[in-house]
């Protein structure tokens, strides 16, 4: 899906890499829409690629970013009183990643946007499951039976 650059780190001798929001990182020197040229090596042409829009297939295949902090989890939810908000499609906030975790039951988890990554080929997710949730993707969660399930907030502090 769509992510911002947001920065540029060195990975060692492997070249630049840019830092996108959702905190994933791309090697410049293999992907398009990247030019190829001296760009990536000037403070400079780093500097012209901030705000770029890239594809990150990492936040399609839901590979939770190295470095990520747990900042809140939400109440304990069960099957009435799982928020609508929440039933609804909705998103976790951009550079916030959010972590469905089923405490007992099962509850069916589903992307709204058709890219996949239900940890889960029909979604449900059982006691003890734990379904990532990228920033902004568009996502919901259904009641099918009894459940307890809160979700995990996670965040990139430096
Ligand atoms: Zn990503």
């Amino acid at each position: 899906m769509d992510r911002t650059v947001t920065g540029f780190r060195t990975d060692g001798d492997d070249g630049w890499v840019a830092i996108l929001d959702c905190h994933h990182g791309r090697h410049v020197r293999h992907h398009p829409p990247w030019p190829e040229g001296p760009w990536a090596q000037t403070e400079e042409g780093r500097q012209s690629m901030l705000g770029t829009v890239v594809d990150c297939p990492k936040c399609e295949r839901i590979e939770m970013p190295d470095g990520l902090v747990h900042d809140r989890t939400t109440a304990e939810w069960n099957e009435d009183t799982l928020p609508r908000a929440v039933r609804r499609d909705h998103k976790v906030a951009g550079g916030v990643w959010g972590q469905a975790r089923v405490i007992e039951g099962s509850i069916r988890f589903g992307f709204a946007d058709g890219l996949g990554g239900e940890i889960s080929g029909d979604g449900v997710l059982e006691t003890g499951d734990k379904q990532p949730i990228p920033p902004n993707r568009p996502h919901h969660l259904e009641v099918i039976g009894p459940v307890r399930v809160v979700v995990d907030f996670f965040v990139m502090t430096s």
